[in-house]
């Protein structure tokens, strides 16, 4: 029975449909290929599902026709008979965007695109860039005839008999005037990378204009005189390029991936040079279908600059990159595939913020990484260790941002300190917390506070090296972690001496008030704290410390650039067992030396802590070699 010729039109509430299509369905035009190509391998998993054993090859062929303005997208699959056509291609679609059409009417804007997401309009996406389609089918039913249709707008069709001779299809795009990018093979290449590198049968790539190129090639036997086969320049067209990796690593068992495997994979994928540190392949079943790689990249500190890439894909089919709802925000510092079939494909974003099966998934993916964090703790520690620069910026985001991955992970938390070893929170806690009143010590700029960091070593304190950029906000988190009376506080190696207290009888007679009106004096600072204290180190005069809170303020404010600016507030110590000071408390405040002495005291005391302004050096060279002077009787 031949096709008859039919004309058709969909009915009248899908009327209005393309115009919505194309503005709302997809942002990214990009995607027709996907879809379009997507449909075609489907059709060969069809095929074989129906045909099982069958050993014919299977592929998608795109062909670009520059000239005569057509992309081709061909299959060997399952093919359509005509009343299929109208079926899946007329119907199905129609009653899905008819049934869109009504709800779209009431929703608001941002909703429009979760309600598209639900109707299977992929092969409509192919009308973003086309003035006309055509499909040439071929059903594999025994006897079946083969079918032509064609559209210019997506609502208006003709159905006659088709020119297919083997099963499949054919969906030919001409391409407008406007899109005519999608005529150039680079583009076309370029984005079947992106979106169809990995899928499932071979995706071969094919331009129709190619010119014959020049090629050797052997003639039979012959053997030149030296013995080298024999060739002959011939002309050939230069042969489809399949463009896809029909076998990704990310679906392969573990345990038969090596090593090189995962580091040439991230290679690739990642245009890095470097190795990876470490990776985690996950591979569920149950009780959803998740499969994939994630890296830990090198990351260098540059956390402020690093961006990682997580691809998602959907079966092998490239759905977008960094899609946040799938995946915890803090593990897009990393780079990786995360691959779900059960992802319906066109989905819009805030359909999957509110979809319970993608937090599940994204659940999974954050307990395999604490998993994978903590295993590495356990067994390897000193492997663990030698990352740890690489991936602390990425672990203390991540606790930040999630309080279940910080449970997870809390153990496993490593405090780095100045003598280069490292330390766990609770390792660092027993010992030291005697000593520090519960406080985790630390610098960040180990060169500037070395003075003061060798005040809290020496006397066995050790120091957390905190340096970048994370930190600060890391810190204040872990303050208020756990019940009251666990919590930590951090303080900077300058904040205070509560690490550095003496019990001691030494100098414990001594007037503060008059010490502190001394120094107000001679330094001109009315509103100079002084305190009077034993410290560990009889020869250490003083310090100067700013309170840590204060300073954080100051910081904070910095860096969002507040206008006022928030002065600088030090408290200088003294230290009542050293001599110089002991010696100080007896003197005539009046007195020029005492003043000068009070100046080289306070100069000292900041200089441990950070370097000194310019005019101020100057003052404190001048007076250094007016001491000396002194000292040497001139
Ligand atoms: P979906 O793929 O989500 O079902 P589409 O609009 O992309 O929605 O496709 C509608 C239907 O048209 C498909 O389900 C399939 O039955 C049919 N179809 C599309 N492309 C092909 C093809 N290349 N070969 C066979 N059938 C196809």
């Amino acid at each position: 029975m031949a096709i008859e010729k039919q004309n058709g039109s969909v009915s009248i509430d899908a009327q209005n449909i393309m115009p919505v299509i194309k503005r709302w369905l997809y942002s990214d035009k990009d995607i027709f290929l996907r879809e379009a190509v997507s449909n075609a391998c489907d059709a060969i998993t069809k095929f074989r599902m129906l045909k099982p054993g069958t050993e014919e090859a299977m592929s998608v062929t795109v062909a670009v026709d520059k000239k005569k303005k057509t992309v081709r997208i061909s299959d060997t699959g399952i093919g359509m008979t005509a009343d299929e056509v109208s079926r899946y291609i007329n119907q199905v679609a129609f009653s899905g965007a008819a049934e869109f059409m009504k709800k779209f009417e009431g929703e608001k804007p941002e909703e429009k695109n979760d309600i598209i997401g639900h109707f299977g309009l992929g092969f409509y996406s192919v009308f973003m860039v086309s003035e006309k389609v055509e499909i040439e089918t071929l059903s594999c039913e025994e006897g079946a005839e083969p079918v032509h249709w064609v559209s210019e707008d997506g609502m208006n069709f003709e159905i006659s008999e088709g020119s297919r001779t083997a099963h499949g299809t054919d969906i030919i795009l001409h391409i407008s005037k406007e899109e005519k990018e999608f005529l150039e093979m680079y583009r076309i290449r370029e984005v079947l990378g992106r979106y169809c590198g990995y899928m499932s049968y071979p995706i071969m790539l094919e331009d129709e204009n190619a010119k014959p190129v020049e090629k050797e090639v052997p003639v039979g036997d012959e053997k030149n005189e030296d013995g080298t086969p024999k060739t002959e320049k011939v002309m050939e067209l230069p042969k489809p390029q399949q463009i896809n990796d029909t076998d990704p690593l990310w679906l392969r068992k573990p345990a038969d991936c090596k090593e090189e495997d995962y580091k040439a994979f991230y290679h690739k994928v990642f245009t890095d040079f470097d190795d990876p540190l470490f990776w985690i392949h996950l591979n569920v079943d149950y009780p959803f279908n998740l499969k994939g790689i994630l890296f830990f990249p090198k990351l260098k500190n540059d956390f402020g600059t690093h961006e990682g890439q997580i691809k998602l894909f959907a079966g092998q089919v490239f759905v977008a990159d960094n899609i946040k709802e799938v995946i915890p925000e803090f593990l897009m510092l990393l780079r990786g595939v995360i691959d779900c079939p059960d992802l319906p494909l066109n989905v819009s974003r805030s359909f999957l913020q509110n979809d319970g099966y993608v937090k599940k998934i994204s659940t999974h993916i954050t307990k395999k990484v604490a998993d994978k964090l903590n295993s590495l703790m356990k067994k390897e520690r000193e492997t663990y260790e030698g990352y740890w620069d690489d991936i602390a910026p990425f672990v203390k985001y991540g606790c930040i941002k999630d309080s279940k991955f910080f449970e997870q992970v809390k153990g496993s938390l490593l405090l780095k300190k100045t003598d280069g070893k490292y330390s766990t929170l609770e390792e660092y806690r027993t010992a030291n917390f005697e000593k520090t009143d519960k406080k985790v010590y630390y610098t960040n700029d180990e060169k500037r506070q070395a003075a003061s960091v060798k005040l809290y070593t020496d006397r066995g304190i050790e120091v957390a090296v905190m340096n970048t950029l994370i930190d600060g906000n890391f810190m204040s988190f872990l303050e208020y972690q756990g019940k009251e009376e666990d919590r930590i506080a951090f303080a900077r190696v300058d904040a205070d001496i509560d690490g550095l207290k003496e019990e001691s009888e030494e100098g414990k007679d001594l007037d503060a008030g008059k010490l502190q009106e001394m120094f107000r004096k001679a330094l001109g600072k009315d509103d100079l704290e002084v305190k009077l204290e034993a410290l560990s180190d009889p020869d250490m005069t003083a310090m100067v410390t700013e309170d840590e809170q204060m300073r954080r303020y100051k910081e904070m404010s910095r860096l969002y650039g507040e206008s006022f600016p928030i002065p600088d507030r030090f408290t200088l110590v003294l230290n009542r067992r050293n001599g110089t000071v002991q010696a100080l408390a007896e003197k005539d405040p009046e007195e020029d030396n005492t003043k000068m002495l009070c100046a080289q005291v306070y100069d000292l005391a900041r200089m441990a802590a950070q370097p000194l302004e310019a005019e101020e050096i100057t003052a404190f060279l001048e007076r250094s070699r007016k001491i000396l002077g002194m000292v040497a009787g001139k």
